[in-house]
């Protein structure tokens, strides 16, 4: 259909143009939703090998009237293109240092996670924004973890090399999200000042089956560890995988084992009945 070129009218192609509608419908829902603060977060636990809690991430969830909810998957590559991450962002950013406060009054080494979209980091104002979050909720910027995927390095090392540095000099634990599944991981590795990686669910749904896939985890593991970077493993589903990565010394482990993701309300009070009981 594409070679016959723009003015041909005679087509209809119902899949697609619903498809379109479909997506300038959600931009214009989007930029309306983040104006007035309608997306919601949920939380996602993380322990350690012991299974004691050592943090939780942030997912950001949107419920529309329109179309129910929308997943991330969907909504956030829109928001990416039309801007209206940077809103979204902040939003973010400021739940998860709220979320940072709330959580050390129960467990002061547990921290909290949020996602940054490559767009956040362009421009000179993240590093004033993440300060201002830390400050107005007086929380350490060691009580945050910054999610970041290689695609946010896109945009050039020389100008996220210096902030991520400065990031990582006051103190916010920079982390490499989805590990695996860029084209230059290592190399990112080797030049950005990481304090941990997550190694993306790919590679922890084949554990068990493929001979290949340990392979590329223990190679992985063995990198991460000679830079002095811990290392998360997502996605994990079965008690297998949990004991097949704990065996390989991976330090955090996230996943539906141990839980969905929930309202962050919920897992404080997780925190608070097992500092309890
Ligand atoms: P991600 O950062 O890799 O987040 C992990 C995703 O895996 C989440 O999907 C989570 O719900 C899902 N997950 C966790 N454990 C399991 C498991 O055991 N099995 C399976 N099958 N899935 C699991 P979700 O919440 O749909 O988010 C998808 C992506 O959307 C995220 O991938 C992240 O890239 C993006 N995203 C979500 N929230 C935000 C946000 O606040 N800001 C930005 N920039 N991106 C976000
Ligand atoms: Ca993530
Ligand atoms: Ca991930
Ligand atoms: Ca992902």
């Amino acid at each position: 259909a594409k070679e016959r070129g723009k003015n041909c009218l005679c087509l209809y192609e119902p899949a697609l143009e619903q498809g379109a509608l479909r997506r300038v419908r959600l931009q214009g829902l989007l930029r309306v939703d983040a104006e007035r603060s309608a997306f919601q977060f949920v939380a996602q636990p993380k322990v350690d090998a012991q299974g004691r809690h050592t943090g939780a991430e942030l997912l950001m969830r949107w419920q529309t009237r329109e179309f129910g909810a929308v997943s991330p998957a969907e909504f956030i590559p829109i928001a990416e293109q039309t801007g209206a991450i940077e809103l979204l962002g902040r939003q973010a950013l400021h739940t998860a240092a709220r979320l940072a406060r709330d959580v050390e009054r129960l467990d002061g080494r547990v921290k909290v996670a949020v996602n940054l979209s490559p767009r956040q980091l362009q421009g000179s104002s993240f590093e004033r924004l993440a300060l201002h979050a830390c400050d107005r909720y007086g929380v350490r910027p060691d009580q945050l973890e910054l999610e970041l995927t290689e695609s946010a390095l896109a945009s050039g090392l020389d100008v996220v090399q210096p902030l991520l540095r400065r990031l990582q000099r006051h103190g916010f634990v920079l982390a490499l999200d989805d590990f695996g599944t860029g084209y230059s991981s290592l190399s990112h590795l080797l030049h950005l000042p990481f304090n941990k990686v997550k190694i993306d669910r790919a590679f922890v749904k084949d554990l068990g089956a493929n001979a290949r896939a340990m392979a590329v985890v223990r190679g992985a593991l063995q990198i991460c560890q000679g830079l002095g970077m811990t290392t998360v493993a997502e996605g994990v589903e079965t008690q297998a995988q949990f004991e097949l990565l704990r065996g390989l010394g991976i330090h955090e482990f996230q996943g539906y084992l141990f839980s969905r993701p929930i309202p962050p309300q919920d897992w404080l009070d997780q925190l608070a009945q097992g500092r309890a009981g």
